[in-house]
């Protein structure tokens, strides 16, 4: 059965999107820890990130460097942090998580964003990423 984020890429889930290139995909967690909190995944599903093979691998980390700095412009933060864990979603991805201090990466802690707040911010990471 295809993972949610198999689905995601496929568009039978709806997300925030925020970049695709052919073989990677970056959208905004539905459950932020805090507001700029991205989901960069290969589109290929492999649960273990440490599984991919090593072009999809580097792909997947140049990708998500191409993100942290879209969202380092848009979310004023003092540095984008990244995280791997994937105990929640059996398909590989990364975090990126603007923050202001240590605190930040704190995954028993969330934000609360409208759906006008997620739009507008996937809009603006969206336009800064190259
Ligand atoms: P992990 O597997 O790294 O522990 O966490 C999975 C992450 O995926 C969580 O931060 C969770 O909020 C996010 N997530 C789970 N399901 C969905 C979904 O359907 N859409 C989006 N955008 N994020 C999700």
């Amino acid at each position: 059965m295809a993972s949610i984020f198999s689905k995601i890429v496929a568009g039978e889930i709806p997300c925030y999107k925020v970049a695709e290139t052919d073989n990677c995909f970056a959208f905004l967690d539905i459950n932020p820890v805090v507001r700029g909190h991205v989901l960069c995944i290969p589109k290929q599903e492999v649960d273990y990130i440490f599984d991919l093979d090593d072009p999809l691998y580097d792909e997947l980390f140049a990708f998500a460097h191409r993100v942290a700095r879209a969202v380092k412009q848009v979310c004023p933060c003092r540095k984008v942090g990244m995280a791997v864990l994937g105990l929640e979603v059996p398909h590989a991805h990364v975090h990126l998580i603007p923050m202001q201090n240590e605190g930040d990466m704190n995954f028993h802690h969330h934000v609360q964003l409208t759906p006008d707040e997620f739009s507008t911010l996937a809009d603006q990471l969206a336009k800064a990423f190259q």
